[in-house]
């Protein structure tokens, strides 16, 4: 999927208090928020509007993430027409394990495809608050970020020419490949990566779900996964080997793996249907510490990238901007606690989300990782989770996330 052609845009203005690089569910939070503060900003964005309002990614929002959204007026449409999700089942070994999330932690996913919920954020800021957003950027380059005059240029997805945009701060919310993460000079953040060593293959299935909601599949031969997202699409994974790519998984190898590693006494056998979109993911983190360099604030996958092994990644992208945002609003009234806070309050969740991503990743691939002790050692886990309510109590807590950082 590529954007189609740009269309011009109108001539940026030459100053903003904030310029906010990318329209993800980062960005246009941040935005959401600024604008309805009065603070005036600037959204950057390299794709159309029709691209980034179609994009398939995330599927799961957590309670207080929606709750977060909904305290700013930006949840309505989420809460008229997602669906939420109060349990889930393991399958291993031929048996079928629920997990009843919603009774050990009193909280619930709320399932609402990514491109939906950016499509409202757009329409709360662009088309009701008349925030403006300038989509088809090309060559987005950051200026002066450690200085009090920072400033944004890029050129013009029709005519070429550049526009410079001099601002107080610049949000960093373009996601795992943009520019800002770069922007900050060499040995000025410590970047931390690590690597789970697998990869998983994406699917969007156009067919009924075949379970009420997520499955998990532990299988020798790797990890397997659905993810019921409506009446008339699902999505699969499928662990595959680090370094595969889509052209190794014709459909039919798809289906039959799936149909391999979901398979238990007495579930429904999965209805197959036309493979929309097939992606492999490597199952890779990184950290960027601190967020925050001069004037630039990185927010979401730009300064952090969670394997979608415990589907968080979008989550801690709504908890970043929702902080930025109260602290830009609270440092134009004159107080800067919560800017120079900014890094450390989110980080604080980045590090637990993605421990528990982890600990999750230990269980759904060591049964395939080739190690006896690995695979022992996720059994353990697994038969603990399953029979100590205070495990699970435990595990429920952080599958649903908690309302207030640990
Ligand atoms: C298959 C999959 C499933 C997932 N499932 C979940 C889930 O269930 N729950 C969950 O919480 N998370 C999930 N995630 C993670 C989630 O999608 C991301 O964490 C989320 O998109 C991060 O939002 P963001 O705004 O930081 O970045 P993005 O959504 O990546 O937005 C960044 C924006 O910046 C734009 N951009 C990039 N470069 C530039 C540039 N140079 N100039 C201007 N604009 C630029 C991009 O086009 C994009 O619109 C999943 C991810 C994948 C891949």
């Amino acid at each position: 999927m590529s954007s189609p052609a740009p269309r011009p845009t109108a001539p940026p203005v030459s100053r903003a208090s904030v310029v906010i690089v990318g329209a993800g569910p980062a960005g246009l939070t941040v935005a959401n928020v600024l604008r309805a503060a009065g603070v005036d900003c600037v959204v950057l964005e390299a794709e159309s509007r029709e691209f980034i309002e179609r994009r398939p990614r995330a599927g799961f929002v957590e309670e207080w993430a929606v709750r977060a959204l909904a305290r700013h007026g930006l949840a309505e449409r989420l809460l008229e027409r997602a669906h939420t999700q109060g349990e889930f089942e393991f399958r291993f070994d031929g048996g079928r394990h629920p997990v009843r999330t919603a009774r050990l932690s009193g909280r619930r996913h709320f399932v609402y495809p990514q491109p939906l919920l950016v499509g409202d954020l757009l329409a709360a800021y662009a088309d009701r608050a008349g925030g403006a957003v300038h989509f088809g950027v090309r060559d987005v380059r950051l200026h002066d970020i450690d200085g009090p005059h920072p400033a944004v240029s890029f050129g013009d997805p029709v005519t070429g020419a550049r526009h410079r945009i001099a601002c107080d701060h610049i949000v960093g919310a373009d996601g795992a490949r943009g520019v800002s993460r770069a922007a900050i000079p060499e040995g000025r953040a410590r970047i931390t990566r690590h690597d789970h060593g697998v990869a998983w293959l994406a699917v969007l299935a156009e067919a009924p779900p075949s379970a009420d909601g997520v499955v998990f599949g532990i299988h020798p031969r790797g990890f397997g996964a659905h993810m019921a997202r409506s009446a008339h699409v699902t999505r699969y994974y499928l662990e595959v080997p680090a370094g595969d790519g889509v052209a190794d998984w014709p459909d039919e190898r798809v289906w039959a793996e799936l149909h391999l590693r979901l398979a238990a006494d007495g579930a429904r056998p999965l209805r197959e249907g036309p493979l929309s979109e097939k992606t492999v993911l490597a199952m890779h983190n990184y950290v960027v510490e601190p967020m925050t360099y001069g004037r630039l604030h990185l927010a979401g996958d730009a300064a952090h990238l969670l394997a979608p092994i415990a589907a968080k990644g979008m989550n801690l992208a709504i908890n970043d901007a929702l902080l930025l945002g109260d602290a830009l609003i609270a440092h134009y009234k004159g107080d800067d606690r919560g800017l120079a806070g900014y890094s450390a309050a989110s980080l604080r969740r980045v590090w637990q989300y993605l421990e528990f991503s982890q600990w999750l990743s230990e269980v759904l691939h060591g049964a395939s990782s080739g190690d006896r002790f690995r695979a022992g050692t996720a059994m353990a886990r697994l038969r603990r989770l399953l029979g100590s309510e205070a495990a699970a109590k435990a595990f429920a807590g952080l599958y649903l996330g908690e309302e207030a950082d640990l």
